[in-house]
C-alpha cells in the first residue's frame, strides 16, 4: 500500500480514487502525506502563518442547521450581540499586535437592520485601522446587493462553508426548506466570487454517514469552485441539536481529528496556493490541534478575540474551547508552537491567498 501512496503523491493530477486511497492511509503512510503537504506549502506559499482575530459577533440566527448549537430552535441559548464599541476595542487589540486581519462571524440574518449595521461597522473598522486591516466575513448567505455593499464598506474576504458537497448528506444535516437550500449555498460561492471577494468554503469532517468518497468529493468540489480559502474542521456533536441522535454512528473523536488533518494536507497537495485555516474545532479536541494543522499544510490561525463575557454563548459544539480570551501569554505560546512547526508569523501583512492574486492577475 505504501508504494501506491508514494506513486499517488508523485502524480500531478489526483482523481477521486487517488483521494480515497490517501484519505484511507494508515498512520505510517499518513506521515508521507503530511511531509508532501509541508513541502508544497514551503515551496508555493512559504513558511508563514497568519493570525486572524476572530470576533463572534452574535449568536442570533434565523437558521436551524441540525448540527449547530446556536440554531434558532435551541431555546436554551442566551442570545447576544457584541456592540460596535466592543468590536472596535478588539480590533484595536488585533492592530496593536500587528495582526493583518480579523474575521467577523455570526449567526445568519438577512434583515435590513443587520445589513446596515454590518455596513456601518465595516466603515468604522476601516476608519480605525486607516484601511490597513483585512476583514473576512462569515455571516452566511446574503443577496448580491448585500455582498456588494459590504465589499464597498471594506470587507475583502468571505467564508461560506458548503458543509458537505453531497446534496443528500447536506439535507440530512439541514432542514429541507427554503431557508436551507443546497443550491443557494453553492450559488453564494459563485455570487461572492463574481462580486470580487476572496472566497472561502469548507466542510465538516466526520458527519454521521459521511464516507471517504464524500470527503474526496468535497476536495474535488473545492478544486472545481476554484476557491481561494478553506476552513474545515471536525464535526463535533452538540447535545441540544437534532443531529445528536446519530451520536452512536460517529467516528471516534480522535479519528475525526486525524481525518481533518489529512483533509488539510490533501487539500494543500491539491490546491497549492490557497489559504487554509487550522480550525478552532481542532483545538476543541486537542489543545495543540491548531498547531498540528499548521504542520500539515494550514497557514491561518484564528485566535478568538471576542470579549470573554460572550464566549459561553457562542456554543456551536460541545467542548468548544472557552479560552480565557487568547491572552498575551497564550498567544506567545501559540507563536512558539508555530515556530516549532517551522513557520514564522506574518505580522503586519494582510496575508491574502496567493491563489486569489494568481487567478485575478490581468
Ligand atoms: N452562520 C454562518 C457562520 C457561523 S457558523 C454560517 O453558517 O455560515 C460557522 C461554522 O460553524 C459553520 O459553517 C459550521 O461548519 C460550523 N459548525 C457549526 N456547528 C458545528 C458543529 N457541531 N461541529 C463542528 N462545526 C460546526
Ligand atoms: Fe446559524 Fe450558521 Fe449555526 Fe447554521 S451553522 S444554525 S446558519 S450559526
Amino acid at each position: 500500500m505504501q508504494d501506491k501512496i508514494i506513486s499517488i503523491l508523485k502524480k500531478e493530477n489526483l482523481n477521486r480514487e487517488d483521494l480515497i486511497i490517501l484519505l484511507s492511509a494508515n498512520a505510517v503512510d499518513t506521515e508521507l502525506i503530511y511531509k508532501k503537504a509541508a513541502e508544497i506549502k514551503s515551496k508555493h506559499i512559504g513558511n508563514c502563518t497568519y493570525f486572524r482575530g476572530l470576533i463572534e459577533l452574535s449568536n442570533v440566527c434565523t437558521k436551524n442547521c441540525y448540527y449547530c448549537g446556536i440554531r434558532r430552535g435551541n431555546k436554551k441559548v442566551k442570545r447576544y450581540t457584541v456592540s460596535d464599541d466592543e468590536v472596535l476595542q478588539v480590533v484595536r487589540y488585533a492592530l496593536d499586535r500587528n495582526w493583518g486581519s480579523i474575521v467577523i462571524q455570526s449567526g445568519e440574518r438577512q434583515d435590513a437592520k443587520f445589513i446596515n449595521r454590518i455596513e456601518d461597522l465595516l466603515r468604522k473598522i476601516q476608519a480605525l485601522s486607516s484601511e490597513k486591516i483585512g476583514v473576512t466575513l462569515s455571516l452566511g448567505e446574503q443577496e448580491i446587493d448585500t455582498y456588494d455593499r459590504w465589499l464597498e464598506a471594506g470587507a475583502t474576504r468571505y467564508l461560506v462553508r458548503i458543509e458537505s458537497s453531497n446534496e443528500d448528506l447536506y439535507y440530512q444535516i439541514h432542514p429541507k426548506d427554503k431557508l436551507h437550500k443546497f443550491e443557494l449555498r453553492k450559488q453564494a460561492l459563485i455570487d461572492l466570487r463574481n462580486a470580487g471577494y476572496i472566497t472561502g468554503t469548507g466542510v465538516m469532517i466526520g458527519l454521521p454517514y459521511q464516507t471517504m468518497g464524500d470527503l474526496a468529493d468535497d476536495l474535488l468540489f473545492m478544486k472545481e469552485y476554484d476557491i481561494d480559502m478553506c476552513g474545515m474542521g471536525p464535526y463535533i456533536e452538540h447535545e441540544d441539536t437534532p443531529l445528536y441522535r446519530y451520536n452512536d454512528v460517529l467516528l471516534s473523536v480522535s479519528e475525526r481529528y486525524n481525518l481533518t488533518l489529512k483533509m488539510i494536507a490533501i487539500l494543500r497537495i491539491l490546491m497549492k496556493d490557497v489559504n487554509i485555516a487550522s480550525a478552532t474545532a481542532l483545538q476543541a479536541i486537542n489543545p495543540d490541534g491548531r498547531e498540528e494543522g499548521i504542520r500539515c499544510g494550514a497557514n491561518v490561525i484564528m485566535p478568538n478575540i471576542t470579549p470573554i463575557k460572550y464566549h459561553d454563548a457562542y456554543n456551536l459544539y460541545k467542548g468548544k474551547p472557552q479560552i480565557i480570551a487568547e491572552t498575551d501569554e497564550y498567544i506567545k505560546k501559540l507563536e512558539e508552537q508555530i515556530n516549532e512547526a517551522g513557520d514564522l508569523v506574518g505580522y503586519g501583512e494582510l496575508g491574502d491567498p496567493l491563489h486569489f492574486k494568481n487567478r485575478t492577475k490581468p
